[in-house]
C-alpha cells in the first residue's frame, strides 16, 4: 500500500537526534515553558522572518489567541465581523465564533482553492475588522491584494499558516505576510509535532506581549494575573522534537515540491482537474489535491490499486451541524469542490516508485 503520508517514516529519519533532544528535557527536570521552548521559538521567528514567535498548545488555539488578544487590546470586539474563505478547515472559523466575533464567509477561487479578492470588497461593512486569509494545502493567498485592502479599509490581516510552513511570497515567508499568523504543528503538518503544538508569530510588540500572557493564565509574573487567560503553552518535549525537524523543514518541502511538479507534469486524464499554481515562487504541497466527478469510484478504484487517498474536506463548515444556523446558505464554489477534491499521496518520503505508480494508475482509469 502507498500510504498517504507515512509519519512512521518521516520521523523515523531523524530518531537518533530527537531521542537525544528528548532525553535531554527528561534530564533537564524543567518541563513547562522552559529552555527548549525559548529555543523554538527564537529558531522559528528567524525561520519566519519575523520579530516574535509564541510557541502555544495547538493551532486551533494560536488563532483563538491571537483575536482574543486584539480584544484585549481594544482593537475587535464581540460581534465585529472577520472575513474568512467558506471552504476552509473549520478550525479558521471556530477561531472566530469562539470569541464571539462574526464570520463572514467568502467563496474561493475554483482553481487556486484560496479566497477569492474580488469577492471581499462588496462584503465589507463598517463592522469588519479583519481578513483571516488561509494558505490552503500549502499555497499562499494573493496577498499583495489583501494587505491593499485590508490598508485601505484598516483591517488587520490574520494569516491561517497551519498547512504553510516555509511557503514564500514575494521573498517573503508565510507566518510573516499579515499583522500575525497562527501555525498548527500536528503531527501530518509540513512541520509536525508528535502531540499537539502551535505557535504565533507576529511583528507586533503589544501582541506578543498580550498573547505571552494570555496563553499563561494571563500572567506574565508567576501568581500575578492581568487577564482572565487560558491555559494554552507548548510543552517542552514537542518544542524539542520541533527545534530537531525544524531543520529539515526546508529539505522535506523540497522534495514535495519534486512530487507535485511529477504530478503535475505527468497525470494525463481528462477526467481529472489538476490544482492549479498561482505563486510558483512558494507553493510547499501540503497537500496535492485533484477534483473528479465520481469521487467514491475513483476512490475505490485507487484503493483497488493499493494507493491511499484521503478527503480535505468532505463537509463544508457552513453545512455542519454545528453551524446550524448557515445551514440553508449557498456557496456554490465551495460546495462544488468539496463534492470533488481529493488528495493524492505526497509525503517527503515517497519514494520515486511509489509517485511513478501513482501517476500510472491514474492515467490508467477509465470513467
Ligand atoms: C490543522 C489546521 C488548523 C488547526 O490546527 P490544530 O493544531 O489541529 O489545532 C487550523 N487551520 C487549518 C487550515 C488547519 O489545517
Amino acid at each position: 500500500m502507498i500510504k498517504f503520508l507515512d509519519l512512521k517514516k518521516i520521523n523515523a529519519q531523524y530518531s537518533s537526534e530527537i531521542e537525544h533532544a528528548i532525553r535531554d528535557v527528561i534530564d533537564s527536570g524543567w518541563y513547562i515553558l522552559g529552555e527548549s521552548v525559548t529555543k523554538f521559538e527564537q529558531n522559528f521567528a528567524k525561520y519566519c522572518g519575523v520579530k516574535h514567535c509564541l510557541g502555544v498548545a495547538n493551532g486551533l488555539d494560536a488563532l483563538i489567541l491571537i483575536i482574543r488578544a486584539y480584544k484585549e487590546l481594544g482593537v475587535f470586539e464581540e460581534g465585529d465581523e472577520i472575513i474568512v474563505p467558506a471552504n476552509t478547515y473549520i478550525a479558521s472559523i471556530l477561531s472566530i465564533t469562539e470569541n464571539n466575533l462574526k464570520p463572514i464567509l467568502i467563496e474561493p477561487h475554483i482553481d487556486t482553492y484560496n479566497i477569492d479578492i474580488r469577492k471581499i470588497e462588496k462584503l465589507i461593512t463598517n463592522k469588519t475588522k479583519a481578513i483571516l486569509p488561509v494558505h490552503l494545502y500549502g499555497q499562499v493567498c494573493n496577498m499583495q491584494e489583501i494587505i491593499k485592502l485590508a490598508k485601505k479599509y484598516n483591517l488587520k490581516v490574520i494569516e491561517d499558516a497551519a498547512q504553510s510552513h516555509g511557503a514564500i511570497c514575494a521573498n517573503k515567508k508565510v507566518g510573516n505576510l499579515g499583522d500575525a499568523a497562527g501555525f498548527s504543528f500536528y503531527p501530518g503538518k509540513n512541520l509536525g509535532a508528535m502531540g499537539d503544538a502551535g505557535a504565533v508569530t507576529t511583528n507586533d510588540n503589544q501582541l506578543a506581549e498580550v498573547i505571552k500572557s494570555i496563553r499563561n493564565y494571563g500572567s506574565e509574573k508567576k501568581y500575578k494575573n492581568e487577564y482572565q487567560g487560558l491555559n494554552s503553552r507548548l510543552d517542552e518535549i514537542q518544542a524539542a522534537i520541533l527545534n530537531v525537524k525544524l531543520k529539515y523543514l526546508d529539505n522535506e518541502n523540497r522534495r514535495r515540491v519534486e512530487i507535485a511538479e511529477n504530478y503535475l507534469k505527468e497525470i494525463k486524464n481528462s477526467n481529472i482537474k489538476l490544482p492549479m499554481v498561482s505563486n510558483k515562487q512558494g507553493h510547499v504541497w501540503h497537500l496535492f489535491v485533484i477534483r473528479v466527478n465520481k469521487r467514491n469510484e475513483f476512490q475505490e478504484y485507487m484503493t483497488q490499486n493499493e494507493i491511499q487517498t484521503l478527503i480535505h474536506y468532505p463537509i463544508p463548515p457552513h453545512k455542519q451541524q454545528a453551524y446550524k444556523e448557515w445551514n440553508n446558505l449557498c456557496f456554490p464554489i465551495t460546495e462544488e469542490i468539496h463534492n470533488e477534491v481529493i488528495s493524492l499521496p505526497i509525503s517527503p518520503v515517497m519514494t520515486n516508485e511509489d509517485v511513478e505508480k501513482t501517476i500510472l494508475v491514474i492515467n490508467n482509469y477509465h470513467f
